[in-house]
């Protein structure tokens, strides 16, 4: 029995604790179940909250980059705005400078007007870069596709960097190679932009020594030709690891350059990009302190001429002889090939005083070159060379008057000022030998604004807010020969268009009131007044931006001038809707 009875008291026992134990665990599994259920409150908490500044931040996010495309909207429109800003004065500025040169100027008012008419061009150049990057940024760079005239293109460059290059003491000229075609279509003006880009740094970056344009022909097809062009100077060189980064924007060598010769390090991008249009290459060999070789590549059309131009081989100087003394090598042998072209038969010597005299002093040329005042001074016998010759030229970076004088004392008949455009000479020889070039030769070198036949019965309206522009357009147009008048802007032009008939229009597109978009919209739903409802109207602005010309035939116009206006182009212009307008 007590057997019994502690065995039951043992089962008790047992019972309560595994019951004590049953509830403490079911005691921990609840404390455990809240402490997750919180847990999980907490972490549902977390998620919400990262949720929501996700949701924030994107946001955020969203705002910050429709704010930068509306920045980059405002820099485009910017660009456009500041560009036509800076072109509307400067073509007030070209224009007149041109017209400058049809008055009476003496030659030291003519060489000032030139540095003001190049100057302009260079800072025209300059807003060109600037909104060019812009462009090219936006990916809405285009090529113009015109005719030109390759030899033309690149000796103008030497007009816009003489001064520079002169400043420094260093020589520039153009080295041509053989069988170059001479006429071409593409466009003149950004190859003028890649070339006095490169040479521009070659002047900077150039102490002592020269600067060469050296032309070369690759390849040739039935349609197109591949010239490289190759700008080689004496000056500091670059490294090889500084060469590859030198393409990028806003790179330059090292971080001194920019202290001691500023620029953007924008212009070899801005090449490189242009380059790529004309289906070319660009490179680099170069090495630090032996100079640099900026070379680069360009495709362009072939365009027929049966005229024969200056730049071609013409040897009608033959029986002509002719002696060069130049200090620089490259353009001693420059000149040379340019006289030989000519049929004059040329000797290159190394020493001034070994010249002598020629076989025959009749059509017979010195060339003296590279010789600073003191040594045309100093060398005794310099009067009595130059007299056996009948005609001595004197090439000579210095423009002064002192210089001019004691050429004339020493007996030249001659200055030719350096960096010098040789091709050109030749009208300068032949005027000095006293020989008849062909009427359709002279074409090729200059064509002057001429009177066009039939012009004055043209009734033209120039609609232009900018008083600057309006006298160089009205000047200009007068100078053809035309009857045109002026109105400020397109409510004026309407009111003008009401009370008399026009045969052409010449269009502002920025203007206040009423702008040349809207001005065009009306004149073509009606408001033509007297004039012929299909009146030719040609937009003429200085924005440049791609679609601007779509923007204007949109709006009805009939064609497009981009300013500052060139003369040439506002002739042709004329004369191709004379045709119509009759
Ligand atoms: P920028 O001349 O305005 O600085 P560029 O893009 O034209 O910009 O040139 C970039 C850099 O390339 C220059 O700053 C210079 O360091 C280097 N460079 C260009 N041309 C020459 C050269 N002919 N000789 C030496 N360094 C040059």
């Amino acid at each position: 029995m007590d057997n019994l009875i502690e065995v039951e008291s043992k089962w008790e026992k047992r019972y309560f604790r595994e019951r004590e134990a049953r509830r403490q665990a079911e005691k921990l599994l609840e404390e455990k179940s809240l402490a997750l259920f919180e847990q999980n409150e907490r972490l549902k908490n977390l998620t919400e909250n990262l949720e929501k500044l996700v949701k924030q931040r994107t946001n955020e996010l969203e705002e910050a980059l429709e704010n930068a495309n509306q920045a980059n909207l405002a820099k485009r429109d910017f660009f456009a705005n500041i560009s036509h800003e800076l072109r509307t004065p400067l073509n007030g500025i070209i224009g007149m400078t041109h017209l400058l040169f049809d008055t009476n100027l003496n030659n030291i008012q003519k060489d000032f007007n030139h540095t003001i008419l190049v100057s302009s061009e260079i800072l025209l150049n300059l807003i060109n870069d600037i909104l060019d990057f812009s462009k090219i940024e936006a990916g809405k760079i285009e090529l113009e596709q015109i005719s030109f005239h390759l030899g033309e293109t690149v000796y103008e460059i030497l007009d816009v960097l003489s001064s520079k290059v002169n400043e420094k003491g260093l020589e520039l000229y153009v080295e041509e190679g053989s069988g170059i075609p001479s006429n071409f279509i593409g466009d003149p003006i950004k190859l003028k932009q890649i070339l006095i880009n490169l040479a521009s740094n070659a002047i900077k970056f150039t102490e002592r020594g020269e600067v060469k344009i050296r032309l070369s022909l690759v390849s040739e097809s039935e349609k197109t030709a591949e010239i490289k062009f190759e700008i080689i100077d004496t000056g500091i060189g670059i490294s090889n690891e500084k060469i590859s980064k030198l393409f990028s924007p806003f790179t330059q060598a090292d971080a001194s350059t920019n202290r001691k010769f500023g620029g953007t390090g924008l212009g070899l991008s801005i090449s490189k990009k242009l380059v790529e249009l004309m289906e070319g290459e660009i490179g680099i060999d170069s090495k630090p302190g032996c100079g640099s070789n900026f070379w680069f590549t360009a495709k362009f059309t072939k365009q027929d001429s049966s005229k024969v131009s200056y730049f071609e081989n013409n040897p009608i100087l033959i029986n002509h002889e002719a002696h060069i003394f130049e200090e620089n090598e490259g353009l001693a042998q420059t000149l040379k090939h340019h006289l030989d072209r000519w049929g004059i038969s040329t000797q290159i010597h190394s020493k001034l005083e070994e010249i002598g005299s020629p076989q025959n002093s009749k059509n017979s040329l010195i060339f003296i070159g590279g010789v600073n005042e003191s040594k045309l001074l100093e060398t005794t016998n310099l009067q009595s060379i130059l007299s056996n010759f009948e005609y001595s030229f004197f090439l000579s970076k210095e423009k002064s008057s002192k210089i001019s004088s004691i050429c004339r004392d020493l007996g030249f008949t001659q200055m030719l000022f350096k960096p010098t455009k040789f091709p050109y000479l030749f009208e300068e020889l032949c005027a000095a030998l006293r020989i008849e070039i062909h009427e359709n030769q002279k074409e090729e070198l200059s064509s002057p604004l001429t009177k066009l036949e039939g012009l004055e019965n043209i009734r033209i309206l120039l609609v232009e807010d900018n008083l600057i522009n309006q006298k160089v357009g009205l000047a200009i147009l007068n100078k053809m020969g035309c009857n045109a008048q002026v109105a400020g802007n397109g409510i004026i032009a309407l009111q003008k268009m009401q009370e008399q008939e026009f045969d052409l229009i010449f269009m502002d597109y920025q203007m206040p009131e009423l702008d040349g978009y809207e001005t065009t919209i009306r004149i073509r739903n009606g408001h033509h007044g007297k004039s012929k409802p299909n009146i030719p109207i040609i937009a003429m602005t200085a924005n440049a931006m791609k679609g601007d010309q779509e923007k204007c035939m949109e709006a009805g116009m009939n064609g497009f001038l981009s300013k500052p206006i060139i003369q040439k182009e506002l002739q042709d212009t004329l004369q191709f809707w004379k045709k119509t307008i009759e």
